[in-house]
């Protein structure tokens, strides 16, 4: 019988696992994901700043696809691309007839000296848990301490997670006051980045809207400030040192390493695919979500890696193996944005939403615009009651 191998339980990897079964072809849908749960990447600052749990982000893989699924638990370590066969860490290899490869997004340290050795990525659960857990134990030992450091914050990056996360950040810390009796009027936040802006993807006027929203909230922001090594409780931007004993990395992403130890060739492990998001010379190999890059037409640049994107395209590549099972032409990738939504902290945001026109919103509609598109997202994995209990 056929076998279409799924890497990957993300947005893609689901969504693409999900149509697939529901199509009903005539082949063994294997997915391989690392963990036994899906996780919904999009609140990931939420889990690392503790306005949200675990249990709220996170979704059983057993009941998030369709029975027909055949779920593995495991690593995946490379893709044999001649052999057709995914070598995983602890299963046997799985041989495959097609592949969709949505092994998703990592840290990207951009060879930045000490990054991984001192400081704090948010990529997965395990490492928004462990910045967590960071977080609350230093500003808990404060009052043993005494050391102005274990107050003070420094977040790298000004893009979507970093903003997010210190929305996020500012919003808990009163309560985080209180618990671990500490003065807030000591607590020191910055937020160092390299363009002379924050939020790039965002008109001026509402990036300087959050902007001041953080900043009345007590975040400082140094841009045009490129980093150029982190050292222990340290931040380095040249001649200037910041320092901080608790340092968040949320600069950038890249793609799995999946994708270089598989052999493609790629830029910061992304692909460029086809436009029917297949691998060039191979019809029978997608790539969809953060590990590929495929070319927006009206920009001649690649669309952003967004959990949007990462939909749109699973829903193109499973109907892509579908023609190709039943011997139908393939289509071509689309995608029209419905906008874009940053959240600081959980009841004011920034947003352009292009629906029914193009609209810029600020404050606390945005507030409930996100949890509108959050309530979506997790509806796609989990029951109603879910939804209604994560409120
Ligand atoms: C804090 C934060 C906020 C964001 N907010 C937004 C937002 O508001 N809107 C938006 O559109 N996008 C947002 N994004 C971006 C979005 O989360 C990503 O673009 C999206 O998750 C990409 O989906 P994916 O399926 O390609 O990868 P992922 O979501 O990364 O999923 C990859 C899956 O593969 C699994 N996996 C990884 N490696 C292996 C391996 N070797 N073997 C087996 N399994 C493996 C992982 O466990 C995971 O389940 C945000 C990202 C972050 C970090």
């Amino acid at each position: 019988m056929t076998t279409i191998a799924v890497l990957g339980g993300g947005y893609a990897g689901l969504r693409a696992a999900r149509k697939l079964a529901h199509a009903k072809v005539p082949a063994r849908i294997v997915l391989v994901n690392k963990h036994p749960y899906h996780y919904q990447s999009t609140q990931l600052h939420q889990l690392a700043a503790g306005t949200k749990e675990e249990a709220d982000i996170c979704f059983p893989m057993a009941t998030a696809v369709p029975k027909k699924v055949n779920v593995v638990i495991d690593e995946v370590e490379r893709v044999d691309r001649e052999g057709h066969q995914v070598f995983l860490k602890s299963h046997p290899p799985i041989a495959y007839d097609y592949l969709l490869n949505a092994l998703g997004f990592e840290s990207e340290s951009f060879g930045i000296e000490g990054v991984e050795e001192n400081s704090l990525p948010l990529v997965d659960v395990d490492t928004a848990l462990a910045a967590r857990r960071h977080l609350e134990e230093t500003l808990a030992r404060y009052r043993t301490s005494g050391d102005d450091l274990d107050l003070s914050i420094l977040v790298c990056g000004a893009g979507f997670t970093s903003i997010e996360y210190l929305g996020e950040l500012v919003y808990r810390l009163p309560e985080l006051a209180k618990r671990y009796d500490f003065p807030m009027e000591k607590v020191k936040i910055g937020c160092i980045e390299a363009a002379d802006k924050i939020l790039p993807m965002f008109d001026r006027k509402l990036a300087d809207w959050a902007t001041d929203y953080l900043r009345r909230h007590g975040v400082v922001f140094h841009t045009s400030t490129p980093i150029t090594a982190i050292r222990p409780g340290q931040v380095v931007s040249n001649d200037a040192t910041f320092s901080a004993n608790t340092i968040i990395w949320a600069t950038g992403v890249k793609g799995s390493s999946v994708i270089p130890a598989s052999g493609y060739s790629s830029k910061r492990n992304r692909v460029v695919v086809q436009d029917d998001l297949s691998v060039e010379g191979n019809p029978r190999e997608f790539l969809i979500g953060d590990v590929s890059a495929v070319l927006d037409p009206s920009s001649g640049r690649p669309y952003p890696t967004t959990a949007q994107v990462s939909i749109a395209q699973a829903d193109c590549a499973a109907a892509n193996v579908v023609a190709e099972l039943t011997g139908r032409p393939t289509g071509k990738f689309s995608f029209k944005s419905v906008g874009t939504v940053c959240s600081l902290g959980p009841k004011v945001g920034v947003a352009q939403i292009d629906f029914m026109g193009h609209w810029k919103l600020k404050g606390w509609i945005v507030g409930i615009v996100k949890k509108m598109v959050n309530d979506r997202s997790v509806l796609e994995v989990a029951d109603v009651k879910t939804v209604l209990g994560n409120n």
